[in-house]
């Protein structure tokens, strides 16, 4: 699974130093789906930039060492996410794009789902102009907004078994 993941990064890396020279790129650590503990994203990914106008508000949070952005976002149901906004992030196809009801202005919306277990995991967003052509997963232009409750960091869940191990010995 962290393969897939790795292929992944190894592309993003790759275009974003296509002018220089090879670059080896620590890991910061995954973020793991909480149901099933699929790799969704890695730290490194984070964009802490990107803020939706439709916000209710934002804070600072930290996975280990690094600080993320998290932004409260409310549906048109009324349901309020808790969300962070990833560059690349593990999903199943799903159906075409949505314009209406977007929290980010010009970016087209889908459900992000967990490959391996079909959990909720958030939603991916591409610009307006080019979701037809991307009709499957966003570009470089777009990004992935992930829900916080639907996630874990691989470090906790490791720290937990730690712990667990010293308890039983
Ligand atoms: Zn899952």
């Amino acid at each position: 699974m962290k393969c897939q993941l790795l292929l992944l990064l190894g592309v993003f890396f790759k275009l974003s130093h296509s002018d220089s020279e090879p670059q080896t790129t620590l890991v910061e650590g995954y973020l793991l789906c909480k149901s099933c503990g699929e790799d969704s994203t890695v730290l490194n990914l984070i964009d802490n930039t990107r803020l939706s106008n439709h916000n209710l508000g934002f804070a600072n949070i930290t996975f280990g060492e690094k600080e993320v952005v998290v932004q409260d976002l409310t549906n048109p149901r009324g349901i309020t996410f808790r969300i962070l906004i990833s560059k690349k992030a593990k999903c199943a196809q799903t159906s075409t794009w949505y314009k209406d009801s977007t929290w980010f202005e010009g970016y087209a919306w889908k459900i992000c789902q967990c490959p391996s277990c079909r959990a909720h995991i958030g939603w991916m967003f591409e610009p307006f102009e080019s979701a037809a052509k991307n009709p499957i997963y966003p570009s470089d232009k777009g990004f992935y907004a992930i829900i916080l409750d639907s996630v874990i960091s691989e470090a906790y869940v490791n720290s937990l078994l730690i712990v667990d191990k010293i308890l039983r010995n």
